[in-house]
């Protein structure tokens, strides 16, 4: 945890705050900080600065909050991954929170297992909870925004072409494909398949609305693996 995220509730007045739970337990076993002594802090989807400590036992954190730096600005890719198995799903979007992505599109796809779209981890208080976990790690305040696109066809057709305006869209994939470009500088969009890899209707499907394929290097990744090289190629250096 490297800044401490405070959520509305946790103010109990414009510049104090009272924490218990997860993160009093970081502080008390990880930073093992005492009163008097500064923790960084954000506070969600807005300022970051630091946190004096004014009190601190096993049961509770209380801290003199100044906030005053804006955070990192978001990098401007939007991932459109088709719904990976949950565990993956799970160290998927704390990584990518943590990388800066602003948008990410979770989409069905031929191969996607129809069972994972009930996953508990599809949740909204589950995907909160990995998202705070990323901006934690990255130090970093602004969620990302999620999306869920159940329906494939709709969702290429009537929300891609929005989403493309102004970016360029790249689609993951091993075959016929050009090398993936790095550093681009630009904003962008890049879908990553699903563990069996899309079907070549979905290819046509997603090239047709203006995706281009590129390649990753002749291994075949797993998806998260190919996400994290995919960002890391694309991201520019910020
Ligand atoms: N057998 C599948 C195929 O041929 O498409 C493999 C799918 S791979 C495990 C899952 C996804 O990761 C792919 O759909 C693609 O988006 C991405 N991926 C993995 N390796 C890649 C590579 N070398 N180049 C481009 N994309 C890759």
């Amino acid at each position: 945890m490297n800044l401490i995220l405070l959520a509305p509730d946790d103010f109990v007045s414009d510049h104090e705050v009272v924490l218990t739970g997860r993160r009093l337990a970081h502080v008390l076993s990880v930073h093992q900080a005492t009163v008097g002594e500064s923790l960084r802090v954000g506070e969600l989807n807005g300022l970051m600065g630091s946190g004096e400590i004014t009190e601190l036992s096993t049961e509770r954190l209380c801290m003199r909050v100044v906030l005053s730096e804006s955070p990192p600005p978001k990098q401007p890719v939007i991932l459109v991954l088709a719904l990976p198995r949950p565990k993956m799903l799970k160290r998927i979007l704390q990584m990518v929170t943590t990388l800066g992505v602003e948008h990410v599109v979770l989409i069905n796809s031929y191969r996607v297992e129809k069972s994972y779209w009930q996953s508990p981890w599809l949740s909204e208080a589950a995907i909160h909870e990995q998202l705070l976990l990323g901006l934690e790690q990255a130090r970093d305040t602004v969620l990302p925004k999620i999306t869920l696109a159940k329906r494939l066809k709709p969702f290429v057709e009537d929300d891609l072409p929005d989403l493309l305006l102004g970016r360029e869209g790249w689609l993951a994939h091993p075959v016929d494909a050009s090398e993936c470009p790095t550093h681009v500088g630009r904003p962008q969009l890049v879908a990553i398949g699903p563990e069996g890899g899309f079907i070549p209707y979905e290819v046509a499907l997603l090239q047709a609305a203006g995706l281009k394929p590129v390649s990753l290097g002749a291994r075949i990744l797993r998806v998260e693996t190919a996400v994290a090289v995919a960002l890391g190629k694309l991201l520019p250096l910020i």
